[in-house]
Parts: C-alpha cells; structure tokens; sequence
C-alpha cells in the first residue's frame, strides 16, 4: 500500500515508517518539523535501503493536504502529526486544540472526498482517566484532566462519526500506553525538547550526566513500592502495532489498546535501567507530580486476538535502547 504517514519524522512515526517500508509498503511522510528534523528521513532510508517520499508541510494547511491527496494515489493514512505534551497544552490549550484538531479535520476531510478508506489514529491511553486497571477498549471514556488530553477524545469522535456516517470507511484507533526504547540500530530515538517530562528521557539524561538527579514524583501510592506504575512499550513493538492494525483494518471504527499488559513502576524502571546498562541513577523521591494517576496498564488481548499482535521487547531491552539512542546520538534533535 502507499501510505501517507503524517508526523513521520517524529519519534512514533519514523519507527513505524520504517516497519512499513520493511513490510513493503511505500510511505509518503508529511511533517512540519516543528517537533523533530529532516536528518530523520534521511537515518529512515539508511536504516532500511529504501526512499520515503517527503514533504515539508503543515498538516493543518487545507489547501497543502489536498495537494498532497491530488499528486498521490493514497491508500492509507497514519495520523501521528500533533503536539503532545499534557503541561504545555494546560498553559496553551488553543495551539493544542487548533493543531491536533484541524489537522484530523483537513485528513479526514481529503480522504473522504479523494475516496481513501483506510485511517489509523494515534491515540493514547490518556483517554481512559484514572479508570480502573487493566484499561479495556470497552470502557467508558473520563474527561480528561488536560487539553491534550480532550484532543484525542474529540478526535476520535469525530472519526467514529464519520465512519458511522460512511460504511465504506475504516478507522483504527491505537491508544498507546507506554513508548520508550528507540531503534536498535541507535541512530533513531526520542529527543525531548529542553527538559524532559517523560521518565525514560529523564532517566537517560541523568544518566549521561546532563541532569543531576531524577527526582521521583510520589512513593505514596497504593502500589508494592509506592511509586506509579505504567505500561511502557517498546516504540518498535508499537510501530509493528500499526502495520498489524493497517493489514488487518476492515469497515468500521476498531479500536486497540497498544502496550504489555504489563505494569512496571518507577523504581523497578530506575533498576531495570541501572542493570541493563551496568549505569548508576542517583534519584530522590519528591512530592506527586499534579495530575499523575497512580496506574495504568493495558488489557492487550484485544489486539492480540483481532490484530494478532503482541508487544515481543522486555523491559531489559527497552532500557539498553533507549541508553544506546542517548549515547550516540542524544545530543541535538534527531526525531
Ligand atoms: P513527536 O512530537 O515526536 O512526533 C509528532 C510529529 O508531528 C513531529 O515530527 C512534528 O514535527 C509533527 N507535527 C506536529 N504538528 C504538525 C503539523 N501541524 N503538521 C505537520 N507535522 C506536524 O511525537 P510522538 O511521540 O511521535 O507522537 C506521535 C503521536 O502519538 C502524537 O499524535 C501523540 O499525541 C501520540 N501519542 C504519543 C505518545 C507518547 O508517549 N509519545 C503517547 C500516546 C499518544
Ligand atoms: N515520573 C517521575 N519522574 C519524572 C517523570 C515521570 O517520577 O521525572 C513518573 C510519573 O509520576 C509516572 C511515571 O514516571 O508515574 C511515568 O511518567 P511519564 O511522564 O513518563 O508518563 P505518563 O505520566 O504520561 O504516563
């Protein structure tokens, strides 16, 4: 299939632009780079020995989107491009709900009137709220506590409504837990912009000497060691989600949990991390970082059963990655 991958050179998307081009499918990547670099593409050919197609362009553009629609015969989109950080969205809710919402709106808009069929959506277990573990598809949706948050809610309506309005018409919706790892080649990987919020970053970034010390948010939490638990997946076993999700899309709005099933805290990750990679984290247990939920895991069976998919990376291997990634290549913005 020709895919048009929006977003692809940002972290999720070029690890899956790579799945898809070793799957045989041709992907045409249209990225802004607001959040990432061109050098992307070019490690994405690299790794894999075949051209991507690429356009500089802003997905919230009408007029740039349709171009795009005109000049290729599309078979599939993979909606990635967005912003996607929960505390810069509380302190600029318009530039998230703008951004990740005109851009659904402009693909989902092209795709009906270019007659392309095939839409997968980057959502995210955010969705679910502090609901109860492990989260299933099935359950009812809490009002998220973020704009971000809110913008993979609507988005997702919106998207359901127009498959309800349009038989013909596949949606999948991926709600990832987890992302962490990178490339095991080292040359792709996540590069926060200034000081990380994720964990696995900060915990790189520590460990290379770039920050002092991790400072763990709460260990009062009902929890074995008191600290949060989370469902992290390796980014290659979630960008291996998407070709299961895209091969396996048939009419109709499908929507999958992407992660382990499995939930680790954060002081299992800070050991995890320090055995994998023989590497000390010298950290301290600070107060609950706002807005934290105290965990979150996936039901993966779903996936497994309807996608036959299923994450295959341990833990091990998603902390000796990611280190390997922030030693060759954690300088500058590579994703
Ligand atoms: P990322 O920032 O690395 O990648 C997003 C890419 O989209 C960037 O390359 C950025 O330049 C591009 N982009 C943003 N707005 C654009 C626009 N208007 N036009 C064109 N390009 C634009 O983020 P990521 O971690 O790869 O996340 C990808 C998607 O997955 C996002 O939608 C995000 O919300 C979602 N998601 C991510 C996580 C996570 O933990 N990383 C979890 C759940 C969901
Ligand atoms: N966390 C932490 N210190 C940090 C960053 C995160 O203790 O510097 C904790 C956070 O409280 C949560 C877990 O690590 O329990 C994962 O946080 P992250 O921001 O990576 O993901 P999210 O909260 O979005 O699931």
């Amino acid at each position: 299939m020709n895919i048009l991958v929006t977003g692809g050179a940002g972290y999720i998307g070029s690890h899956t632009a790579i799945a898809l081009l070793e799957a045989k499918h041709s992907v045409i990547i249209a990225d802004n780079l607001c959040n990432s670099s061109s050098g992307t593409i070019r490690k994405i050919e690299s790794i894999t020995g075949k051209k991507v197609t690429f356009y500089e362009m802003d997905v919230t553009v009408e007029e740039a989107v349709e171009s795009l629609f005109k000049t290729h015969s599309i078979d599939a989109v993979i909606h990635f491009a967005g912003l996607k950080s929960v505390g810069e969205s509380v302190e600029k809710p318009l530039n998230y709900y703008s951004n990740n919402m005109i851009s659904t709106l402009n693909l989902a808009k092209m795709c009906l009137k270019y007659g392309v069929n095939r839409f997968v959506f980057s959502s995210s277990a955010t969705v679910y709220g502090d609901n109860i573990v492990p989260f299933e598809e099935s359950m009812n949706l809490l009002p998220a506590t973020n704009p971000y948050g809110e913008t993979k809610v609507m988005c997702e309506r919106i998207l359901t409504d127009l498959a309800h309005a349009n038989p013909a018409f596949s949606v999948s919706l991926l709600r990832y837990f987890n992302p962490i790892g990178a490339h095991e080649s080292g040359l792709i990987g996540e590069v926060p912009n200034g000081v990380p919020n994720n964990l696995m970053p900060y915990i790189t970034q520590v460990a290379k000497g770039k920050l002092a010390k991790l400072r763990v948010f709460g260990n009062d939490y009902p929890t074995a060691d008191g600290t949060g638990l989370r469902d992290y997946i390796h980014v290659v076993d979630l960008a291996e989600g998407h070709v299961a999700a895209l091969e396996n899309l048939i009419e109709g709005v499908h929507t999958h949990n992407l992660g382990t099933g499995n939930g680790t805290s954060v002081l299992e990750l800070v050991n995890a991390f320090e055995e994998a990679n023989r590497i000390h984290v010298p950290y301290e247990v600070v107060g609950r970082r706002p807005g934290d939920i105290a965990v979150c895991y996936a039901d993966v069976s779903k996936a497994a059963r309807e996608l036959g998919w299923k994450a295959k990376r341990n833990i091990n291997d998603m902390c000796r990655d990611a280190w390997r990634f922030e030693v060759h290549n954690g300088t500058g913005k590579t994703t």
